[in-house]
């Protein structure tokens, strides 16, 4: 079976995970809502990464910071002077490209040893040249100059005109955590080693968004910073890598689709940053990234607000502005790949073909369906319903063959299905289904509930 980017886009459009954002004023350039299915996928992925990095983490404390900042968080972090891309348009066919993957795709292409990353736009400019590389759209080589291209959005504050601010939508959720080191540390009475994390929005005026939901102009973060001394930053470095990778891996990622990929270039003020990449269906591309980024953050926003971040340790004495390894990761691009992941068609016994989603049943939308095996039975089916609504989401199918109305729950992930049937009139039992091996076992109604829960466990 070839697992392609159009067939999950299929799948999410017609099975209400994905659609197109504004979909019917013709859409708006990669943006993407997510359906009732997806929405429900996306919150549990949301729930799995803050059970696992703030209610299991030692010692973090979880915030939720506003989009809008003060605009001089943006120049204490470099992001007003630095955060841009090298860009280049193609005089023929107007197409806007990032310079720096024209070269990659080139280079990966032709075999030649070079790393965008570590060239100058002039460097670049005279590869480009010099190998006549083509525009993958239109295959002229024809460029402009290359020139840094601004990522953030701006917008303004303000409620005349002559009184407007220019402030932006934050393209990090990072410096929320940083600009509330002070107030989380004091109100915890935390000891460094601590971790802040926090969930939210981010914006980057992308020059080349795409591959559905991978790289969008809107999307979430799931971001954890750990505040520690700086003797301790490449130990828990090291951590995060692997802390990162196992919950990848626990959410059922298939340990020959992630793969470390150390960076080459680093920014000035990293002392080391690492990328986890997932082998999607476009190729290997980041997922997650790990940084250690020395003291600069807190030491920027010291310099910029005025503010001591100067954190003393009770018991030794000694003052310091603490380092911080960021853990960061896209709740989008973890969809996305978990979709990939577990995305599959199945032969059957039969002759038939079945789509299946195996995902890990804390990830699926609901967590059972309940299907009376004819519609005189759905005032029962509707009590039972009810019943397991106080504890999970639920899906509630009458409509169709049983065969059909299966498969219905086994293309959107559905762990379960409970069909209620006429011996459940007698004894209230049940037939429940499994989704992966599609057994069915015979359990007491008030069984349902621990049986279910003990499967959703992440
Ligand atoms: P890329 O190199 O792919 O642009 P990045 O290195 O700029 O990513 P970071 O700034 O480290 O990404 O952001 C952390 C995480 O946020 C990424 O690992 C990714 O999962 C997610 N992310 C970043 N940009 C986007 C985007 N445009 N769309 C969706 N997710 C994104």
């Amino acid at each position: 079976m070839e697992k392609t980017l159009d067939k999950i886009v299929n799948l999410c459009k017609n099975r209400g995970i994905i659609f197109a954002g504004s979909e019917i004023y013709g859409g708006m350039g990669n943006t993407w809502d997510y359906g009732p299915v997806g929405v429900e996928i996306k919150n549990n992925i949301k729930r799995a990464w803050w059970k696992r990095f703030v209610q299991e983490n030692d010692n973090t404390f979880g915030i939720d910071a506003a989009i809008l900042m003060n605009p001089r968080v943006w120049e204490a972090s470099g992001h007003v002077s630095s955060f841009s891309d090298p860009l280049i348009d193609c005089k023929a066919c107007k197409k806007r490209l990032r310079a720096d993957n024209v070269v990659e795709d080139y280079a990966k292409k032709h075999n030649i040893d070079v790393v965008a990353d570590l060239m100058t736009n002039e460097q670049m400019q005279d590869f480009i040249s010099e190998h006549k590389v083509k525009c993958p759209y239109c295959g002229n080589s024809d460029f402009t100059s290359i020139r840094q291209f601004g990522l953030m959005f701006e917008t303004s504050r303000g409620v005349t005109d002559e009184n407007q601010n220019k402030i932006y939508l934050r393209p990090e959720t990072a410096q929320g955590e940083f600009v509330n080191f002070l107030n989380v540390q004091r109100t915890t009475r935390a000891k460094v080693p601590f971790g802040i994390a926090q969930i939210g929005k981010a914006f980057r005026n992308e020059i080349t968004p795409g591959n559905f939901t991978f790289r969008t102009i809107e999307f979430e973060q799931m971001e954890h910073q750990l505040f520690c001394k700086a003797s301790d930053g490449a130990k828990f470095y090291e951590l995060y890598k692997q802390k990162a990778r196992q919950f990848l891996l626990d959410l059922g990622i298939n340990p020959e689709h992630l793969r470390y990929h150390d960076h080459d270039k680093l920014a000035h003020y990293a002392l080391s940053a690492c990328d986890i990449e997932y082998l999607y269906p476009m190729g290997w591309k980041e997922l997650n990234g790990i940084h250690n980024r020395s003291d600069f953050d807190l030491s920027q926003h010291q310099k910029f607000s005025g503010k001591s971040m100067m954190y003393t340790d009770q018991i030794t004495n000694e003052s310091y502005i603490p380092n911080v390894v960021e853990n960061s990761i896209g709740a989008d691009r973890l969809a996305l790949a978990i979709l990939c992941e577990a995305y599959d068609e199945e032969e059957l016994a039969d002759g038939e073909t079945r789509t299946v989603l195996h995902l890990h049943p804390a990830i699926s939308a609901y967590k059972v369906a309940v299907l009376p095996l004819q519609k005189s039975l759905s005032e029962k089916a509707n009590e039972v319903l009810a019943s397991l609504k106080k504890y999970f989401m639920c899906a509630y199918d009458e409509a169709g063959s049983i065969g059909k109305r299966y498969r219905r729950q086994d293309e959107i992930g559905t762990p379960f299905c409970v069909t209620i049937d006429f011996d459940t009139l007698e004894d209230d039992t049940v037939t429940i289904r499994m989704r992966d091996s599609m057994e069915q076992i015979r359990i007491k109604i008030s069984d349902l509930v621990d049986y279910i829960n003990k499967a959703i466990v992440f």
